[in-house]
Parts: structure tokens; sequence; C-alpha cells
């Protein structure tokens, strides 16, 4: 098998990969067992308080208050199967997600190359390993041509390990030359046999033991705990405030104070606020996905809104990487667009763009594809035929060049193309109507010259060279790649995206500095962010950065809006730079080399399609088109989640708080409890839940996408929010007890009065969520039903709030008592209270903002 020439051609057939699937089963490793409904449902009462709650029913059960004893049950169940609902759909939104950014493997099948899902790679698949390259299974190399591997995850070692082919005359292969899953490649490339997957590779087997998932908290979900806990203590004092003044101010009984209070904590307390914030990020993150854009990580969505500087690259991110030739230069002669023929190129120029090439007509680096589209596709595979390829030094971002050595007659010829600068460098003659002639400086600097012309017009131009070696091949690569003949250059043509040029204004209008990194030639990176309107700036080179110290890197960057034939290792230097100066820096990348960048920024953003599975990995988002307008897209995502989740944030604390003071306040001015302790709850935990979810799903607002981003150390509440905060908890309070006050006035029984209360402050909590849907806008220009899911909520949660009094024997559980039609409407118009000073604020913030 291993020696089957057949096989190295074409790999398993389809029946073959179904039979093997069939016996192996699929190449994961074993998972972590998952949360079943019922441990998740056990972990809902898991919290404090809800073992406080518990408590009380106990304690009024103990008292014969059966039926309160019951109630506080139901609450609390149902309070749990909600919270069970949403971790689930939380959950399943993620995981579709994390299976758009699956990692993929490429194998030959039926002789057909092909990329599939990792995880469907099977034992004896023939697996096609290339730099930046993750391995998903241990297998022997079969072929290989100067193969690397990082190794690390597996030994630690960070030195890239060099790997050889199994030798056909022994049978035993050595871990030189073995692959293994979960390494990486960094350099060249490989035909492997694979002989484990799953749990049965070296990393399954260690990983079968040490697996484990952990859940890790978002900094956001941390700020929200400490809030929480702070706000909880703060609570719970006043709780036991409000039980000492009722029993010893107004002699209420010991036992229904002590419900009173530990209801009143336990629905004053936010403790559900970092589960809605985490259902939010999450159904966020699952919409993003749908425009292309896969966060891999659940505190990249916070960090995104946040984002100053976008670092992009060029090609295939602002341009559509569909490069066609357009021009050619040789022997001091220009020929163009249409003249670019197979007849009109010299022969030479022409052999060493075929060569020189590991593209077919269809298949490959569009660079590549660009060189030999244009020509017979019998032309293409009779000159490769005839000169066999038997080296190649391959093209890597950081050389910009690529060399192929093929075998004529005993002779080996030598062909190399790249960046024209990099090809001159190499040349020590050129070919000029088929006569070798000496290529002295100005020479150069004049090709150099005219080529610089054609890349001012925003053309990528590529070099090629080549020469005859007599005799035998050098060992050094470099002793190859020496003493070439210059043949001539061609120019060609990358469009660019449409939506670009929209996504670019876009950025300058919110604050945000997108920065040009490419591999290109300064010269044409230019023309491109010219047309593209990108911010006036410098051009910097990879080689003048190379002599800026890292303080004058961080003094100038700002200035800068190009960095041109850049290599990949430079972007770490440039997120550091900016960062240094509290930039929030999102970057693009795709190869091997771009990983460590793509780790140090604030959010690492890999290309689905031209990206390398090492690159993907790094990084915190996929992009599944490579569109930098995706990219731009979901950064103003970003923005929009977080101020949702200010919205609900404000509005749920401003509910809670509200609770708090009107049960402190009435008891301080001598008045009995106005809400009972299951009417609490029964908002608290139902009715107010609904739409503060609904708020997380405002749809994003126009002048959020035209302000500066906001400062990333900026807490999630500042002084701003927590002023709406105190003017809307004291608005409810005051309808409230004013409805409170009006009951025990007309009628005199507390059940009425509390009644009233109840409605008013479930109302005027749904009413006043529509004007919570921006801190900014007026409800009206808004139009009441943009966000359907708070049209729906509002009515779930006024249908929860008639239950509770119109159906008998619920509303006697709940103690309530229906109003007469003029209680009614002094309901209504209570609870149109908060709303409207909500709306009224809003004048006074916008002068105040210059909106
Ligand atoms: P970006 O960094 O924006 O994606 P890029 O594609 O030009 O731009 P690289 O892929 O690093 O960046 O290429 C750098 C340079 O190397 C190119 O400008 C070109 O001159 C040369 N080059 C690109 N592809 C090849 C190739 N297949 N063979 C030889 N040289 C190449």
């Amino acid at each position: 098998m291993l020696l089957n020439k057949d096989f190295l051609e074409r790999g398993l057939s389809s029946e073959e990969v179904a039979e093997a699937q069939k016996k192996y089963g699929p190449n994961k490793l074993p998972e972590a067992k998952k949360e079943t409904l019922l441990q998740q449902f056990i972990d809902q009462f898991k919290s404090f308080l809800i073992i406080v709650l518990i408590a009380a029913a106990v304690i009024s059960a103990f008292f014969g208050e059966l039926i309160d004893t019951l109630a506080i049950i139901a609450v609390v169940l149902l309070n749990a199967i909600l919270g069970v609902t949403q971790q689930r759909r939380a959950e399943a939104a993620l995981e579709a997600v994390k299976k758009l950014a699956n990692p993929t493997t490429k194998v030959i099948r039926d002789g057909k190359l092909q990329v599939i899902d990792s995880e469907e790679v099977t034992v004896g698949d023939l697996v096609v390993l290339e730099a930046g390259d993750k391995v998903s299974c241990d297998g022997i190399i079969l072929e290989e041509r100067s193969l690397y591997l990082d190794e690390s995850t597996l030994t630690g070692e960070s030195v890239s390990v060099k790997k050889d082919a199994v030798d056909p005359s022994s049978d035993k292969p050595t871990e030189k030359n073995m692959v293994f899953m979960g390494t990486a490649v960094t350099k060249g490339r490989a035909k492997v046999l694979v002989t484990a997957i799953g749990a049965e590779t070296e990393l399954g087997k260690i990983a079968t033991k040490i697996r484990e998932v952990k859940k890790e908290k978002t900094p956001l979900e941390r700020q929200l705990d400490t809030l929480g806990r702070l706000l909880g203590v703060l609570f719970l004092i006043v709780s036991a405030v409000v039980f000492a003044m009722g029993v010893f101010l107004q002699g209420a009984s010991v036992t229904d104070m002590l419900l009173t209070a530990i209801s009143l904590a336990v629905a004053a307390i936010p403790e559900g606020l970092p589960a809605v914030v985490t259902i939010v990020l999450a159904l966020g993150v699952a919409d993003m996905a749908e425009r292309n854009a896969v966060v891999r990580n659940l505190p990249a969505v916070e960090t995104l809104g946040a984002v100053t500087h976008i670092c992009t690259d060029k090609t295939g991110t602002l341009t559509q990487n569909r490069m066609t030739l357009v021009g050619a230069w040789f022997s001091d002669k220009y020929v163009e667009e249409e003249q670019v023929s197979q007849q009109a190129l010299e022969e030479e120029l022409l052999r060493a763009m075929i060569l020189c090439n590991d593209a077919t007509n269809s298949a490959g680096d569009p660079t590549e594809i660009a060189l030999i589209s244009f020509l017979d596709e019998g032309l293409v595979e009779d000159v490769r035929n005839k000169l066999p390829r038997v080296h190649e030094i391959p093209f890597t971002s950081e050389t910009k060049r690529m060399t192929t050595v093929h075998q004529v007659d005993g002779r080996f010829l030598v062909v190399s193309k790249g960046a024209i600068e990099v090809i001159l460098s190499l040349c020590n003659s050129e070919l000029l109507d088929g006569e070798v002639k000496p290529l002295p400086k100005e020479r150069k600097r004049l090709i150099l010259q005219q080529s610089e012309e054609l890349a001012s017009q925003g053309l990528r131009i590529l070099g090629f060279a080549q020469k005859v070696i007599e005799g035998s091949l050098p060992k050094e690569d470099s002793e190859i790649e020496k003493d070439l003949t210059f043949l001539g250059f061609v120019a060609m043509k990358d469009p660019l995206r449409p939506e670009v040029k929209d996504a670019v204004d876009k950025c300058r209008e919110a604050g945000i500095r997108p920065i040009m990194i490419t591999g290109d030639h300064p010269v044409t990176a230019y023309a491109i962010a010219r047309e593209l309107d990108f911010p006036e700036g410098k051009v910097i080179t990879s080689a003048e950065l190379a002599t800026m110290s890292d303080e004058e890197l961080q003094q100038t960057v700002q200035d800068i809006s190009i960095f041109a034939r850049i290599n990949p290792l430079d972007k770490l230097r440039i997120v550091e730079a900016l960062q240094k100066r509290d930039e929030v820096v999102a970057m693009t990348g795709d190869g091997v080399n771009d990983a460590p960048a793509l780790k140090k920024a604030d959010i690492g953003v890999s290309m689905g399609k031209s990206g390398t599975e090492v690159a993907k990995e790094a990084s915190d988002m996929v992009l599944m088109d490579d569109n930098f307008a995706t990219l731009v897209d979901a950064v103003f995502e970003g923005r929009t989640i977080y101020e949702n989740m200010r919205k609900f944030i404000v509005y749920l604390l401003s509910c809670n708080v509200g609770e708090v003071l009107i049960m402190f306040t009435a008891i301080l001015l001598g008045f009995p409890p106005p809400l009972i302790p299951l009417q609490l709850l029964w908002l608290n935990l139902v009715t107010d839940s609904f739409p503060a979810l609904a708020l997380g799903m405002e749809p994003g607002e126009p002048h959020l996408m035209r302000a500066k981003p906001r400062g990333h150390k900026e807490p999630i509440l500042t002084r701003y929010h927590y002023g709406i905060i105190a003017v809307q908890s004291i608005a409810i309070t005051a309808a409230t007890l004013i409805g409170f006050v009006i009951g025990l006035n007309r009628v005199g029984s507390v059940e009425e009065a509390r009644t009233i209360a109840y409605m008013v402050l479930v109302l005027s909590e749904l009413i006043r969520a529509f004007s919570a849907r921006s801190f900014e806008g007026y409800v009206f220009k808004m139009g009441l039903f943009s966000n359907r899911f708070l049209a729906y909520s509002t009515l779930i949660g006024i249908a929860l709030m008639l239950v509770t009094v119109y159906v008998p024997p619920i509303a006697a559980v709940f103690k309530n008592v229906p109003p007469t039609s003029t209680e009614f409407a002094y309901i209504i118009v209570l609870a149109l209270v908060p709303f409207t000073i909500s709306e009224i604020a809003k004048i006074f913030r916008k002068n105040e903002m210059g909106l």
C-alpha cells in the first residue's frame, strides 16, 4: 500500500471511505459529557437566593401558610424552567455557530483533491498537508517537500521539526516519518496515509484523560457578578431594616415580615443578570454568523464594539482576489491587455509562467491562475510534462518569491517568480530579445521605475527570472537562487470588492481607523488606498519598520495608514504599538505566521475561504466571505449588542431598585407593605424578565454607528446610566405608592389597595420598556412595534398579570381583588408616569449630547 503510486494519485474510493467510516466512526476526540436536562434544572436551584426562597417556603409551611408555600414553590419552579429553556436556547445557538467554523482537512479521494470537515477523515485516507494546515489525524508521511511541523502541542517544544517521508524499503516508520493530530504544518507540503483518528491518536490518548469543558466568564459577566454582589449585600441590609421596622415600629407579625423581607431580598437582587447577558451574547453571535462573521469566543463580542483600529490585509479582503493579467513587460517593451497572448509573449517568460506555478487553469492560488488561464490547457500540460519539476523552494510571505527546478537533458532549469525588487536583486543579467545581457544597477533602477508606473494604477507586479545549471544541483537553496537572468514582469489587476468603499466611509464616520497591511508593493498599496478613500497617512515598508525602535513606532503609528511589503511577523509589532497607545485593534490574517499577531490583537480575524487552519485557530472571529465590509458590519453589530446589554441592565436594575424603594418607603411612612411576597416574586421573576430579554434584541440605532468607539476601559454602567436608574426607580416608586394610597383612601381594604399597586407596578414596567429601547431616541420616532419581541413580551406580561387578578382561584392565592373601572383608569394613568418621565428626560439628554 505504502508504495502504491496509484494510491498517491487517487487516494481511497468513495466506497472504501464509507466502509472505513463505518468501521472507525467519526474523527472526533471524546467530548466531555454534556449536562443533562435534569442537571441543568438542578443547577438552577444552586443559587443562594433560591435556597433562601425555599427556606421561606419551609418557614411559611411551618407557620401553616400552606397556600403561600405552594405558591412560592410554583414560582421557583417556573423560574427554573424559564432559566433552563433560555440556557438551552443559548447553547444551541452557540453550538450551531461553532459548527460553521469547523476545522477542515484536504484529502485526495477518487483521484480528486477535496476539502472536507476534519471529522470525516478516516483511517486509510490520503491527506494532503500544506503550510498553515492543522494536522487532524495521525499518519505516515508517504511523500514530502521541505516539511516542517510545529509539534509544540504535544512536546511543548516550539521549534519546528523537520519531517521525512517514510523509507519505502523499511516497513517500520519512525517518529520522523509520522505526523500527529493537533500539530501544525509550518512549512512545505506532504501526502500522508492516515493511521489513526479520534481517540486512537496520540493526542486522543492524552485528551481522553484531561478533557474537561470549563466555562469561561466574559469580562462583562465578571463586572456584573461584582455589581450583583454589591447590590445583593445592600439589598439584604435594606431587607433586614424593613423587617426590623415592620416588627418593631408597626408591630406586624414576625412571620409576615420575615416572608416580606425575604421575598424583597430575592426580588430585588439581580441574580439573573449574568444569565441574561450570556443569552443575549449567544443570540447576538448566532445573528452575526448568519451574516458571515463567525465569532469563536464569546468575550470577543464585547470587545468588537470598542474597536478603534482595523488592520486589514489587502488581497482578498479589500479586493476580490480574482486576478487577471493585463500586461507584460519584457525585452524593453510592454504589451498590454488584449495583446497579452501566447503568441505575443517571449518563449522564456511564457515557460517560466507555466513552470513556476502550482495552479491549474481553474484551481489554486489566484495569482498563479492568472498566469496561465489565458493559455491553452494542452500547452500548459505539455510544457510541464516535458520539463518535470525535481525541486522547489515554496513561496512564503517572508521571501516573497517562489523557485522551481526542472530537469532537461541532464541539465537543470531554475525558474523564479516573485516581488519585482526581490527577483531583480537575485539577477545579474537579463534576457533582451533572446540574448543574455549584463544587468547593471542603473538598468535595474529603470526596470523598477517602469514597474512602479504600472503599480501606481493599482496593478500587482510579478517579476520572473531563470538560469540553467549544468552538472549537479547545489545543496543550498541560496546557491540555486543566485545569479539569475531577468526575464521580465507581468501586471495583474485585482478588482476592488464593490462594498468596501462604503465600509471605509462607515469607519470614518464611526471614528474607526482602517490601516492597510499588505505584502504587496507600496505603490500598488497606495493606489488602492486612494481609490478606497483610506485616511491620508504615511506608507511604511518592512525595511523602514526594521529601522524603527518600538518607541518610535509607537510615536508614529498614528500617522501611518499603509504598511506595505510587510512580513507577517511585523504585524505583531504593529498591534503592540497600537495597543500601547491604548487602542483596541482588530487585525486580519490568513497565514501560519499571522497567528502570533492574531492572538495578540484584541480581535484576531481570520479568513474563512483563504485562511489557513492555524490562523483560524488563533483568531477570535472568522470572516466566512473574507470580506472587509463584513468585518466592519460585525464591529457595528458588536456596538449594538453592547448597547442593548446596557439597555436591559439599566431596565432590570431600575425595576429592582424601584421594588426595594417601594417597600422601604411605604414602611418608613408607616403604611403596611404595599405588595405581598408572592406579588413581588411573580412580577420580578416572571413578568419583568420577558421585556428585559426583548431589549437585548433591539435593532442597532443609527447614531451608534456615527459615534466614536466607546472607551474599552469604561465600565458597562457609567454615571449617565446610574442617573437613568435613579430617575426611573423613583418614578416607579412614586407611581406605585400613589396608586396604593389612592386605594387605601378609596376603599380602605389593604387587598384592593395592593392590587392597584401591583397592577400599576407591572404595567408601568411593561410600558416603560418601550422607552428603555433607546437612551436617546424617542419611542414615537422608532415606531411602537419595530421590536416585535418586545411587543410580544408585553402582551405575555399583561396576560400573566390579568390571570393573577381576574382568574378567581389564582387571584385568591395572590390576594388580588379586581379593581373597579375608575380604579382601572387611575392604574392606567399612573402606569404611564415612568414612561412619560423617561421620554421627557431624553429631551435634556439629547441637548446635552448635541444629538
Ligand atoms: P496581502 O498581504 O494584502 O494579502 P499580498 O497577497 O500581496 O497582499 P503576499 O501574499 O504576502 O501578500 O505576497 C507578497 C508578494 O509576494 C506579492 O506582492 C507578490 O509580489 C509576491 N507573490 C505573491 N504570490 C506569489 C506567488 N504565488 N509566487 C511568487 N510570488 C508571489
